[in-house]
């Protein structure tokens, strides 16, 4: 299986440009046609005019309408894979049903926290983890420009575990992936062997585990290198010939990613075990020892990689955290 004969199973990747660089190229749109002439959305793209004009440029070319779509279904709760799906439903003209996970539906409803109160709680933990207050300001600037990418909707249905998904050509069976966010599903063909893996297995790309607090801002509410770790293992079982990712062209050998995946993480955990050995260290200093090039925009991002990692050396017993004064420190 290659993806030219992906176009057989009626499945159509759309490429649609997004200006997150860190998030591996731009966002895939997967058309998947259905019986009876309707057009299944696996993500919608970011909504912005540019990647809107994309996803529409893209539907001309492969000879169909945006009013042809049938259904959304939404990977997980990120900017660029939900963030156009109001606008889809609004070339429709309504009634066209969108389905996230109900851990992730949160994100994507307008019932949702909005980022002006979720910030405040993340501002609070950042400072729990060391990080310098300019640093945190910088954090909360990206984390309200990437907010602005979308229109969150109205309401959706619930899209769980186990649940079947019938196309044209092809049968999907959703498979809850927590880690890259804690209701990250994927969409698995076991007849053709494909995998639709949204951002749970990229080709070149880790897939950046980012700090979730619970809804009142518990810290340590989803731990999501430990999630991914045990979700990732768990797809390595899968028989798989063809992963069609979130960013990127499809690849095969997701084994051989996914054994690599593992052992960068490895290797990044020895690096921690090396820097902590002189005595206990904020994450935000692991952070910055870890990642010297980091650019500032990308704060967040490195912070939650450290978190992560730290999180899974301490489920695995190998280093705990201390608090003094509400700072925390590893080692
Ligand atoms: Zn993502
Ligand atoms: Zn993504």
């Amino acid at each position: 299986m290659t993806e030219s004969e992906l176009p057989d199973l009626g499945i159509h990747r759309i490429p649609i440009p997004i200006p997150f660089p860190q998030a591996g190229g731009p966002v895939n749109v997967y058309a998947i046609e259905e019986e009876g002439g309707g057009v299944l959305l696996w993500d919608a793209g970011l909504g912005a005019p540019d990647a809107e004009a994309a996803l529409e440029e893209g539907f001309r070319r492969i000879g169909r309408r945006l009013a042809d779509v049938s259904r959304i279904l939404v990977s997980h709760g990120h900017v660029d894979h939900f963030g156009a799906a109001r606008f889809v439903q609004e070339r429709h003209g309504g009634g066209l049903s969108v389905q996230v996970h109900p851990a992730d539906a949160g994100k994507v409803t307008e019932a949702g926290p909005t980022w002006a109160a979720r910030a405040p709680l993340y501002s609070a933990h950042l400072a729990r983890l060391g990080v310098a207050p300019e640093a945190i300001r910088r954090a909360e600037r990206e984390g309200e420009r990437s907010f602005s990418f979308s229109r969150r909707l109205p309401r959706v249905e619930p899209l769980r575990d186990g649940e079947v998904v019938r196309a044209r050509e092809v049968t999907l069976t959703v498979r809850h992936m927590p880690g890259h966010t804690p209701g990250l599903v994927v969409l698995h063909d076991a007849e053709h062997r494909l995998l639709l893996a949204a951002d749970h297995l990229l080709e070149k790309i880790s897939p950046n585990p980012l700090i979730e607090l619970g809804p009142g801002g518990e810290p340590g509410f989803f731990r999501p290198l430990v999630s991914y770790l045990d979700s990732i293992a768990r797809t390595r079982a899968l028989e798989v010939d063809l992963v069609l990712p979130g960013h990127g062209p499809p690849f095969a050998g997701h084994r051989a990613v996914i054994d690599r995946l593992v052992a960068f993480y490895g290797k990044r955990q020895e690096r921690i075990r090396a820097l902590v050995e002189g005595g206990p260290r904020t994450a935000w200093e692991i952070a910055r020892e870890l990642f010297p090039k980091a650019r500032e925009a990308e704060t967040f991002l490195v912070v939650s990689e450290t978190v992560a990692n730290l999180e899974v050396m301490e489920a695995r017993g190998e280093l705990r955290r201390t608090d003094v004064d509400g700072v925390w420190r590893f080692g």
